[in-house]
C-alpha cells in the first residue's frame, strides 16, 4: 500500500513538473529568438553601416541558434546509469570509491560513485549535477556540457540584447523628434515587457554561467560542492593539519578538457561519451596511499599488485573473484596507490 501510494505521489510531481516546463520551454524557444526581430529593429532605426549590422546580426543569431540547439540537447540527452549495472545482493564492488555510496534502493542496484538518485526522474543519475525544471530533466555527465554552452550562449545573447536594447533608449532618449516618435505602441509595449523579463534572466544567467564555470574548473558538480568540506568524495593529505580535497580535481586545464570531453569542438553541445562509461572516474594525483593509511590507521595494510584488479576483470568474474579475495583477505584492509579496499 505504501508502494502505490509513493508511486501515486511521484506520477503527481513528475506532472507538475512537465507542466511547469512548459512555459519555460515557451520563454526560451519563442519569446528569446522574437528578441532578435526587437534587436533587428533597433539596429536598422539606430543606421548602422552595412558591415557592423551584418556582423551583429550573425552574432545575435548565432548565439541564439546555439542556445537553442544546446537546450534541446540539454532536454533530450539523458543520463541513465550502465545497462550493466549490477543488482543490489551483489553491489560490493571491490574499490573504495564505491563505498558507502554503493547501492539504490529505489532502482535496486548497484550505484556507482558521483551517482545520485533523483526522485524526480525517478532513476539513478550518472555524475548528477541537479535537477533542473528549466529543462525538465537532469544535468548529469552526458548533458552538463550542452546546459554549460546553454547558459553560455544565453549569457552572451542576453548580454548583446541588453547592450542594444541600452544603446536605442539612449537613442531615443535624445532624439530631436521625440522618445515615442520612432516605433508603433505596439513596439514600446513590446520592447517593455521582454526588458522587464530579460534583465533579471540576464542576471540569473550571469550567475549560472560563472557558478557552473567555477564547477568545471574543480571538476565538481552542485552535489559534491554543497558538501565539499563534510567528508562527501574527499580525501585527506597528509597535511598538518589534516585537509580535505577534492578527489576529482586533476588540475585546472586536465579538468576543462576532461568535461569537454577532449574535444577540438568544445563550443558545440555534443553529447559526451566518455570512455569510462560514468563508472569511474580520473582522480587526483594528490590522493595517494599514505592519504588512505591515514584514515584509517589501525587497520593492518597489505601491499598487493595492481594489475589484480583489473576492472573489465572484475567485471567478467566478478562472482569468482569476490569468493577469492573474501577468503584470501579476510579481516583487512588493501591499499593500492589511490585505491582502498575492505573486506568483511
Ligand atoms: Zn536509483
Ligand atoms: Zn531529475
Amino acid at each position: 500500500m505504501i508502494h502505490s501510494s509513493d508511486h501515486n505521489q511521484r506520477r503527481k510531481k513528475r506532472a507538475l513538473f512537465k507542466h511547469q516546463a512548459g512555459p519555460f520551454i515557451i520563454f526560451f524557444t519563442v519569446l528569446m529568438p522574437t528578441n532578435c526581430v526587437i534587436l533587428e529593429q533597433f539596429y536598422f532605426d539606430l543606421k548602422m553601416d552595412p558591415t557592423t549590422q551584418i556582423i551583429s546580426g550573425i552574432l545575435v543569431y548565432l548565439s541564439y541558434s546555439l542556445a537553442m540547439w544546446s537546450y534541446y540537447q540539454s532536454i533530450t540527452i539523458k543520463n541513465n546509469t550502465i545497462d550493466k549495472a549490477i543488482p543490489i545482493q551483489d553491489n560490493r564492488r571491490i574499490d573504495p570509491l564505491y563505498k558507502n555510496t554503493n547501492s539504490c534502493l529505489e532502482c535496486n542496484q548497484w550505484k556507482p560513485i558521483r551517482t545520485h538518485h533523483c526522485s524526480l526522474c525517478g532513476k539513478c543519475i550518472l555524475k548528477m549535477d541537479h535537477h533542473c525544471p528549466w529543462i525538465h530533466n537532469c544535468v548529469g555527465l552526458r548533458n552538463h556540457r550542452s546546459f554549460y554552452l546553454f547558459a553560455m550562449y544565453m549569457t552572451i545573447g542576453a548580454m548583446q540584447y541588453s547592450y542594444a536594447s541600452w544603446v536605442y533608449f539612449r537613442f531615443l532618449f535624445r532624439s530631436s523628434e521625440g522618445f515615442f516618435a520612432h516605433q508603433s505602441t505596439f513596439f514600446y509595449i513590446y520592447w517593455g515587457l521582454t526588458s522587464l523579463v530579460l534583465y533579471p534572466t540576464c542576471a540569473m544567467l550571469c550567475f549560472l554561467f560563472f557558478y557552473h564555470t567555477s564547477l568545471i574548473l574543480n571538476n565538481q558538480t552542485t552535489l559534491e560542492q554543497m558538501k565539499s568540506g563534510s567528508n562527501g568524495n574527499c580525501c585527506i593529505q597528509s597535511d598538518r593539519p589534516p585537509r580535505h580535497i577534492n578527489l576529482f580535481d586533476r588540475g585546472t586545464l586536465s579538468n576543462i578538457a576532461w568535461f569537454f570531453n577532449y574535444s577540438y569542438f568544445w563550443f558545440l553541445p555534443f553529447e559526451n561519451i566518455y570512455k569510462e562509461d560514468g563508472t569511474k572516474y580520473p582522480i587526483s594525483p594528490l590522493c595517494n596511499l599514505q592519504d588512505i593509511q591515514i584514515n584509517n590507521p589501525s587497520i593492518p595494510l597489505v601491499q598487493i599488485p595492481e594489475q589484480q584488479f583489473d576492472f573489465d576483470k572484475i567485471d567478467q568474474k566478478y562472482e569468482e573473484y569476490l569468493a577469492f579475495a573474501k577468503l584470501k583477505y579476510k579481516n583487512k584492509r588493501l591499499v593500492l596507490i589511490g585505491k582502498e579496499i575492505q573486506l568483511s
